[in-house]
Order: structure tokens, then C-alpha cells, then sequence
């Protein structure tokens, strides 16, 4: 399951940024990702539920923002959300299409006290 060195990954961030930050217990945690880095939130939810156990982060809110895939045609010019698979422009039919978003995978906020 990718998803669990996803979350793994993750959390280390988490601790060092709340270490940095002196927060002893982090509450919630606000991730972006998108829709190409192929994550299924519902199992890094829970991936995450099961790392932080008896962590500093047990308990925290694990907020997923999801953005589309999105492309941007060079010939063009129209931006047009896509599936992943067809990755063509449907004005122009043009595939010199560049990547505007989709494959975001970070930390946006970390919250704690
Ligand atoms: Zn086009």
C-alpha cells in the first residue's frame, strides 16, 4: 500500500516541524494532494490513524485537500481538467499539453498546541 510510507513520510515532517515550532501535541494536519499521485484519502486517513498511535499526532485531524489533474494546452491555450488518461485538449484536439496540477503531494498546515 503506497499509502503507508505516504503517511510515514508524512508524520516525520509533521515532528520536525512541530518540534521546530514547540508544539508538544499536534491537532490537525491539513495535506494537498493531487489526483495523480494516485493517494486514496480514505486509506491514508487511516494509514495515519495507525501511525500516530501513541504519538505526538495521535488524535490529530487529518484534513485532505484533493486538486484535479489539470493541463494547460500550448497551442491553444485552454485549461481543461482531464482523468488522468485521455490528456488531450478537447478544444484542438492538441496533445502538447502541459501539467498545471495533479501531482501535489505536500503538507499545507499543521496546527497544534
Ligand atoms: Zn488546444
Amino acid at each position: 500500500m503506497h499509502e503507508m510510507s505516504i503517511a510515514q513520510s508524512m508524520l516525520e515532517i509533521v515532528f520536525e516541524e512541530a518540534a521546530k515550532n514547540g508544539l508538544s501535541r499536534v491537532t490537525r494536519v491539513e495535506i494537498t494532494v493531487g489526483k495523480m499521485s494516485a493517494v486514496v484519502p480514505a486509506s491514508l486517513q487511516f494509514c495515519f490513524e495507525i501511525l500516530s498511535k501513541d504519538s505526538p499526532a495521535e488524535g490529530a485531524a487529518l484534513d485532505i485537500e484533493e486538486l484535479p489533474i489539470r493541463g494547460r494546452c500550448r497551442t491553444c491555450g485552454l485549461e481543461f481538467d482531464s482523468d488522468g488518461f485521455f490528456f488531450a485538449c478537447p478544444a484542438c484536439r492538441g496533445n502538447d499539453v502541459e501539467l498545471v496540477s495533479g501531482q501535489e503531494l505536500y503538507i499545507k498546515e499543521i496546527e497544534g498546541e
